[in-house]
């Protein structure tokens, strides 16, 4: 039995509290749909989800914005550990014959730096799709290091690490309905 949200959890070594619950999430990952439904009716978008972190709320949203178009995944890592800033490493690169000429709806579960959607979105524009729409479900705007043109966001959050709804702490918590938020006080 999946434990109630009012409680606690454990991953690894950490404690996370309750931060957004799966209905929090469930009404506002609708209003981001129709919002994308509006800004790009009668398109067929090319929906670009980032991995891993973005699969369930791509999942959600991708249903929720009612619109028919293909979906790609790219997978990035970043050079973290090094001194090199604003570099990806692209482990799965986009389909540039499903970017060519498309509206792409950009999915990514968290803004924090900005980093890597700054360095990721020149490499999807040289692929020359017609438009990007980037949507996050999450914003650290106090994190944010550089400029990131984001269309739409889900949630504005704090500058605390965040597990749950796709995003992991260390390779757990992604399948947690809900999104958790690190406990300091542990
Ligand atoms: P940025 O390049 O904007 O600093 O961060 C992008 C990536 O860092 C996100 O896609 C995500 O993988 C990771 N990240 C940043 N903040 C958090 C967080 O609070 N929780 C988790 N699980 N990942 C985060
Ligand atoms: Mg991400
Ligand atoms: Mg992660």
């Amino acid at each position: 039995m999946s434990a109630p949200l009012t409680d606690r959890i454990r991953l690894h070594e950490h404690y996370f509290r309750p931060f957004l619950s799966r209905e929090q999430l469930e009404v506002r990952v609708k209003e981001l749909g129709m919002a994308l439904h509006d800004q790009l009716a009668g398109a067929n978008p090319c929906f670009v989800v980032m991995l891993k972190g973005a699969f369930v709320f791509a999942a959600d949203l991708v249903r929720a914005s009612r619109l028919e178009g293909e979906v790609c995944f790219v997978r990035t890592s970043s050079y973290s550990g090094t001194n090199t800033v604003g570099e990806v490493k692209l482990l799965i690169p986009p389909e540039a014959e499903l970017v060519r000429g498309k509206d792409i709806v950009l999915i990514e579960d968290i803004i924090d730096s900005g980093y890597t959607m700054k360095a990721f979105l020149p490499i999807l524009q040289q692929l020359e799709p017609r438009s990007i729409t980037l949507v996050t479900l999450l914003h650290k705007p106090d994190a944010q290091r550089v400029e990131v043109p984001i269309d739409l966001i889900g949630f504005t959050i704090p500058t605390k690490f965040v597990v749950g709804y796709g995003l992991d702490y260390d390779g757990l918590g992604r399948n947690l309905p809900a999104i958790y938020q690190l406990d300091e006080s542990y």
